[in-house]
């Protein structure tokens, strides 16, 4: 299928990472295009249940328990059973989770 279609930025994939990347793309001024394969936009996204997945959090110290970016990083390599990518898994807990004394 040909196309003439032009843009500063080309997003493949209109899943949730599709669609941060074309919003950060478009919030500094670039024309983007989302190219996506299924009918729909969504992707695994849509079947989410919408929990995240921190350590540390301030809630969690309110109620007493006890947590760390390590017992995090554990946790998530075994639900994945281990074939999650570890350095990308490590760089999701130091960026997303708070230091804490662990
Ligand atoms: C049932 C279920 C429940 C979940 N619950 C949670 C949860 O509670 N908490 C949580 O953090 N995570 C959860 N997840 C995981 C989470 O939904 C995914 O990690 C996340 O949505 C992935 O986002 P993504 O943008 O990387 O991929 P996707 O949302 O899958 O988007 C990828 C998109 O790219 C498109 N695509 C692929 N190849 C091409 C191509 N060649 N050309 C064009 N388009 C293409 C796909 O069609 C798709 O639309 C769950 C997943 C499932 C399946």
């Amino acid at each position: 299928m040909a196309s003439d279609l032009v843009a500063d930025v080309v997003v493949v994939g209109g899943g949730l990472a599709g669609h941060c990347a074309a919003l950060a793309a478009a919030e500094v001024g670039a024309e983007v295009l989302i190219l996506e394969k299924q009918p729909a936009v969504g992707g695994s996204t849509v079947l989410s249940g919408g929990y995240f997945a921190f350590a540390g959090t301030a809630e969690q110290a309110a109620r007493g328990v006890i947590d760390s970016n390590e017992l995090l990083f554990r946790d998530l390599r075994d639900v994945g059973e281990h074939r999650n990518d570890p350095a990308l898994l490590q760089a999701y807990v130091d960026r997303h989770s708070t230091p804490t004394a662990g």
